[in-house]
């Protein structure tokens, strides 16, 4: 059987950045505490946690002192930079610099907002780092939608800045943006041009892989999507393939892999989300080819 792996697949700028600064910080030998899992990926989580990462939860980074934390590419809002400062911990920051931009622009628009009573509508899942990150960067004029069902939260009549988390997909981003603007033309139909400010924050590594995924997922008869299951990216990226090639299967480890989905099958794609390690898919292409 042919097998093939996609591209695009392996992890996305922002997550080798943050890794290759993690391997260089452990490199010294000091103790790296990391805030959160460096990516929603068990398998390579453990192979940095074997190199010395020790990841922690905040409320762990709330009872340290005098140490070295690594902040991973989805960003931190203010308040874990002030902490660190209360505390005399020094910050490796491997935040992504897409991130960082976007959280940059929201503290300005942020000041802007507060003049004149604007809101800054942030598309995205809640709880997530990223999210928190921009929402803390927002501001008390941030509000948080996670989906069309949240959009009743807006105030019509007043200024909307609205960003997306980096890895939303964009064509339920445009619905979002397309919703807001019609209900602003409800109140007048001037509304929207002078009110409403979308901002195109979706990562392009991201939405570019979603038409690829797309041909990817037709051009094979099987396709294995390989994710950490708490990859918001990963699921959403499955669903791109599933839609297109229902004998889509979603694992996260090779050993998930079951022969049965193979049964006549003269080709299979491998693909993954931005936080599955390339040398992850690579194994999983060789298993299924039998090497
Ligand atoms: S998906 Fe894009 S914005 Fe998010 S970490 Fe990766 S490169 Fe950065």
């Amino acid at each position: 059987m042919k097998v093939d792996i996609e591209q695009g697949s392996g992890f996305c700028f922002g997550v080798e950045n943050a890794v290759a600064i993690a391997e260089d910080s452990l490199r010294e030998g000091e103790k790296v505490y990391c805030l959160g899992e460096i990516v929603h990926n068990d398998i390579e989580v453990a192979r940095l946690t074997d190199l010395g990462l020790k990841t922690i939860t905040y409320d762990e980074f709330e009872k340290l002192r005098d140490c070295k934390v690594l902040i991973r590419a989805h960003g931190e809002p203010p308040s874990t930079y002030e902490k660190a400062l209360q505390n005399n911990i020094t910050i490796i920051d491997a935040t992504c610099p897409i991130v960082r931009s976007m959280q940059e622009k929201i503290r300005k628009v942020a000041e802007i907002a507060r003049d004149e009573k604007g809101q800054i509508v942030i598309y995205g899942k809640e709880g997530h780092a990223e999210v928190i990150g921009l929402m803390g960067a927002a501001g008390p004029r941030g509000l948080l939608v996670t989906g069309k069902g949240d959009l009743h939260r807006i105030d019509y009549s007043r200024p909307v800045y609205l960003f997306s988390q980096t890895t939303k997909s964009r064509v339920q981003y445009e619905v979002v943006a397309e919703i807001i603007r019609l209900n602003m033309e409800k109140i007048s139909h001037d509304l929207p041009a002078a009110n409403l400010k979308v901002h195109n924050t979706i990562c392009r590594q991201v939405s570019g892989r979603e038409p690829r995924l797309r041909d990817f997922a037709r051009q094979h008869d099987v396709i294995i999507f390989v994710s950490g299951r708490n990859s918001s990216n990963g699921r959403m990226l499955f669903e791109v393939c599933l839609k297109e090639n229902p004998r889509s299967h979603f694992i996260s480890t090779p050993g998930e892999l079951n022969h049965k989905w193979f049964t006549g099958a003269s080709s299979a794609g491998v693909c993954g989300a931005t936080s599955t390690p390339r040398w992850l898919i690579q194994k999983v292409a060789e298993i299924i080819a039998g090497k």
